[in-house]
């Protein structure tokens, strides 16, 4: 599942490759990958429009247009967003095509049909509900030692939970407690000053490492080139059941918290 690494990366690719182009047609024909507005109003609004820069917001690709409106995707599980040049075909899977006026088009691929697409009107508070971004000023260490106060959720829920913190999957939840020693079930509150300063500095140096390896290629990701990330050759704990810890070398186990996989080391996450 793309998180905040592999969307950034996604972002950055279709800023070289779409900014600057003019919409011309739209077809959809998987009506649900589109959320708002339906149908022909969606495909009505987007002609014409010149996509002026592309961007992320937690685990979503934002496209912003000439017009002030912004073009939304989810990419959920198994989404993609490919650019193709005339005459190549379609993506497999693909449901809804933007075609662009000098001829390349943008894909939305989807095999499972979760990720959505959603046309969003200047102002519109769109993401409102959103966390702190954990890479940009606003997270502070000061921040997150409030966020974790008073809760007893376990430490890798309250990651996960895309409200406080934005763009943190399962994939980097569980590398980053184990880069801070955490067991991933302990309750937030249950945290020490020196734990909770542990974590920040492990979140934001996962996600840069990440991001900088152009994310992780797990369950077929790939970015807007179609080209795979490369941080599956550095994960420590995540998919490892089994394998030897890199720090201590105990055998790293799999338990579900919260309804997902979490790898994490029994010997040295306390
Ligand atoms: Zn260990």
């Amino acid at each position: 599942m793309p998180e905040l690494p592999e969307v950034e990366t996604i972002a950055r690719g279709l800023a070289h490759t779409v900014a600057g182009k003019t919409i011309e047609s739209v077809n959809i024909t998987l009506r649900k990958m589109v959320q708002a507005p339906r149908g022909v109003v969606f495909s009505r609004a987007l002609r014409g429009e010149r996509v002026d820069a592309v961007g992320r917001r937690g685990k979503y690709v934002v496209m912003r247009l000439r017009s002030g409106r912004a073009l939304v995707t989810s990419l959920r599980m198994t989404g993609r967003l490919v650019v193709q040049r005339p005459g190549e075909p379609d993506y497999p899977g693909t449901h809804v095509v933007l075609h662009y006026t000098d001829g390349t088009r943008l894909s939305f691929a989807d095999v499972r049909t979760f990720g959505r697409m959603r046309l969003v009107e200047p102002g519109e508070p769109w993401d409102a509900d959103l966390g702190v971004e954990p890479l940009s000023s606003g997270f502070t260490p000061e921040a997150f030692i409030g966020m974790l106060s008073g809760r007893t959720t376990p430490i890798k829920a309250l990651l996960l939970d895309q409200h406080r913190i934005a763009g943190i999957g399962n994939i980097y939840a569980c590398e980053a407690l184990w880069e801070a020693r955490i067991r991933p079930g302990r309750p937030a509150k249950a945290l020490t000053k020196p734990a909770i300063l542990r974590l920040y500095h492990a979140i934001r140096d996962v996600l840069t490492r990440a991001t900088e390896m152009r994310g992780t290629s797990v369950d077929d990701y790939v970015d807007a080139d179609g080209l795979e990330g490369g941080f599956q050759n550095v994960l420590s704990v995540y998919g490892k059941l089994g394998e030897p810890c890199p720090r201590c070398g105990a055998p790293i186990v799999r338990t579900v918290l919260a309804q997902r996989g979490t790898w994490w080391c029994r010997t040295c996450q306390r």
